[in-house]
């Protein structure tokens, strides 16, 4: 073998990346690469178990299919591949392989359009189908000749599967399962489409195969999702197990306790409990009851109603906040305080929503509001010039937050987020941004990519040009190795200027990470010269007083603050940390440097800024973040023993004072279960919006009926009131 054996063993090799995907099996396919500077190339032998392969078997042969080496009969598709040598010289590595979803479009002629940036830079524009020619002929030779010299990395081969081809081997495999990404995605806009009757179509026999391949998939990858998340290494079953019980676990001096967090969730336990939840049918409540819990809204609330029709014909939606709770109709709020709202129909709830995360101390706490009536009495709200407040607030987020040494402020989470990056971009100078698959990081152009599902890229970017979200890529989440993949891949091409990351993971804990996970970002970041951006707009100051960052012990280079850092007043955002970057904001002629251009009339306001100073002064006095923990510890334990007594499928857990309560598992579908995802979407949505709807019924204010924030107002009595209101919705719910 001697001259070959780095090419036999590369040919080994990516049959085994292809076995480990299921994707080669004997008699389906073949794989070659070229020898470097001659004309000849290894390839697997004919008809033979790919698995059992040793480098010996591996056959070389010249572009006229001439035996070099080998003893095996090499493949009968040879002559395809001495083509593709043939005519592109960029080609060192070519796969074949049956895959089934690219079969069934090959079946039905529909080549795949360009469907994502990843697949035009990496396979082509398109993927076109060659049309067929019985194996081994020179009919389909002289088909694939005339198609691979226009340059794309992958066709449809006719009744063949796909010829996929790269400039090595590990862009190659990349490419082959990008392929089938694509062809998959295709496949399910055609269902979803007109086309979706033409799917019927295809012969039973492909059918089967492509259909019973995508459901075994599914459950492939829900496996390899599962097993990915790292085991916690903090894992405290005594916690768990006190919970299953229905009694909170015994939580350390309050004195001592300066987070949130008192137990970490056993984050693989939850994921599980989640995928359980997916995986089983739905749990809506009862329809009698729910008959009555809607009844509620028609003869209870007749001035909301009044009110949100006229909206409608002012307000798009008749609504202005994502967050309002919008099913049957948006309930209009008179007065709020503590942990109390009440409707402009004088209903009382209890609010678990505290206004989506900004009110730590309960809604409207009377010291703060004090304290900003008085700034109003002198100043007002807003002058246009520096005022002390905001050199107060600035030393106090430094001295609470070290990571802050210096801060700006804007006028909201969202503007913070696209400051932030800029600031990255700006003294990194690379170019793309990584966040997690379905987290939120507010609503400018950049950020509204891959929103709330994980792999939808642009699904919601109705109105974003597509170069405004070329430089934003989207991760699994809690996946290391998926974070390290595309800061490689980011690597070759422009680099990563930040990783931007909700601590507690997306959605505020929706998709919760793994306690080390954020060390370990950290690491990659370091390793890969990325900033770490940590999205402290919903941890900020609501998990402690050294927010997230001080529960983790991870020190991030940016952060942005939100919500609390006004503490429920307007104006909440800013950017903190590295001074080198964030001087890169300096406002009017103090700039030195790199300058990373902001502003904002109304940004760092004299209320916004005393109203954050007082509140979070307040909240360090009262240890408020502690307390708001031990309430949310307390409803979690309460939910979870509701769960138990009644043998529900719902999911419970907290991290402090943000609550999860999963019923419909709406938030877990992703596209690594696209038939389930676009199936079940509508469904659980739906569901969850009726939960919602129930638990308001029942005098509860949830953030859309699966997320329940606590505050410092919710002391046992309330959080006790609030379970015995729970227990009536999810005691009623549809028996199995
Ligand atoms: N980042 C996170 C994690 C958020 O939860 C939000 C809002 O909920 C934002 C950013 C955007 O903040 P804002 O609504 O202030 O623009």
């Amino acid at each position: 073998m001697g001259l070959y054996s780095s090419s036999a063993g590369q040919v080994l090799e990516i049959c085994r990346g292809l076995l480990d995907r299921g994707f080669l099996k004997s008699t389906e396919g073949n794989v070659s690469v070229r020898i470097p500077g001659r004309h000849e190339f290894a390839i697997t032998p004919t008809s033979y178990s790919y698995a059992d392969m040793v480098p010996e078997d591996v056959c070389v042969l010249d572009f006229d299919l001439h035996a070099i080496s080998g003893s095996k009969k090499a493949s009968i598709e040879s002559s395809m591949h001495a083509a593709v040598y043939r005519h592109r010289p960029d080609v060192n590595v070519v796969i074949h392989t049956h895959q089934p979803y690219a079969s069934a479009l090959g079946l039905m002629g529909k080549p795949i359009p360009a469907l994502f940036d990843e697949q035009v830079r990496y396979l082509g524009r398109g993927v076109q189908i060659i049309g067929y020619g019985p194996s081994g002929t020179s009919l389909l030779r002289r088909k694939v000749e005339a198609k691979v010299t226009n340059g794309d990395n992958a066709f449809i081969l006719a009744s063949h599967g796909a010829l996929v081809m790269g400039g090595d081997s590990e862009r190659a495999l990349f490419n082959v399962f990008l392929l089938e990404k694509c062809s998959l995605a295709y496949l399910l806009t055609l269902m979803a489409g007109d086309d979706g009757a033409k799917v019927a179509r295809i012969p039973l026999p492909v059918r089967e195969v492509a259909f019973s391949r995508l459901r075994s998939d599914e459950k492939e990858l829900e496996r390899l999702a599962t097993e990915a998340l790292p085991v916690e290494p903090l894992a405290r079953t005594d916690h768990v197990s006190s919970v299953a019980a229905g009694l909170a676990p015994t939580p350390p001096p309050l004195a001592d306790q300066r987070y949130a967090i008192s137990t970490y969730p056993d984050v693989d336990a939850v994921y599980r409990q989640l995928h359980a939840l997916v995986r089983q049918p739905l749990r809506p409540v009862r329809r009698d009851v729910m008959a009555d819990y809607l009844d509620y809204f028609n003869t209870k609330c007749h001035r909301s109603k009044e009110l949100s029709d006229e909206a409608k014909e002012f307000i798009p939606g008749g609504v202005q906040h994502n967050l309002a709770f919008n099913y049957p109709f948006p309930i209009a709020i008179d007065r709020a305080e503590g942990a109390y709202m009440w409707d402009v129909d004088g209903n009382e709830y209890i609010d678990l929503l505290q206004a989506g995360g900004p009110t730590v101390l309960g809604s409207n706490y009377a010291p703060v509001q004090q304290q900003v009536i008085a700034l109003l009495e002198s100043s007002g709200p807003v002058t246009g010039l520096f005022h002390e407040y905001e050199l107060k607030l600035a030393e106090l987020l430094n001295r609470l937050v070290p990571s802050v040494e210096m801060f700006r402020m804007f006028g909201s989470g969202t503007e913070s987020v696209m400051a932030a990056i800029r600031a990255a971009r700006a003294s990194t100078k690379k170019r793309y941004v990584i966040k997690n698959g379905g987290a939120y990081h507010g609503w400018s152009d950049q950020m509204v990519y891959g929103l709330h599902v994980p792999g939808t890229r642009r699904f919601e970017s109705k109105g974003i040009p597509r170069g405004a979200t070329q430089n934003t890529c989207e991760v699994y989440p809690n996946s290391v190795l998926a974070l390290r993949r595309k800061l490689v891949e980011n690597r070759l091409r422009g680099g990563t200027a930040a990783v931007i990351v909700e601590p507690v993971g997306p959605e505020s804990g929706t998709r919760p990470v793994a306690l080390d996970y954020n060390q370990r970002v950290r690491e990659l970041c370091d390793e890969f010269g990325a900033l770490l951006i940590f999205d402290e707009v919903v941890t900020g100051f609501r998990l402690g007083m050294g927010s997230a960052q001080g529960y983790f012990g991870v020190k991030p280079d940016l952060t942005v603050f939100g919500k609390c850092v006004t503490g429920g007043y307007p104006m909440a955002g800013g950017v903190g940390g590295r001074a080198d970057l964030v001087r890169t904001f300096a406002a009017g002629i103090g700039g030195a440097g790199e300058r990373a251009y902001v502003g904002g009339t109304l940004s760092a306001n004299p209320l916004s800024c005393a109203a954050g100073y007082f509140a979070l002064l307040e909240m360090e006095r009262t240890n408020a973040p502690v307390l708001a923990g031990r309430a949310g510890d307390r409803l979690t334990a309460g939910l979870k023993a509701i769960i138990a007594r009644y043998g529900l499928p719902f999911v419970a857990y907290n991290q402090g004072s943000i609550v999860h309560l999963e019923t419909s598992g709406a938030m877990l579908l992703d596209l690594r279960m696209p038939i389930r995802l676009a199936r079940e979407l509508k469904p659980r949505t739906k569901m969850m919006e009726e939960m919602g709807a129930a638990y308001m019924a029942n005098g509860l204010v949830t953030l859309a009926g699966s997320r329940l924030y606590t505050s410092m107002a919710d002391t046992d009595d309330v959080i006790d009131d609030a379970l015995g209101r729970f227990e009536r919705v999810l005691s009623s719910v549809e028996p199995r």
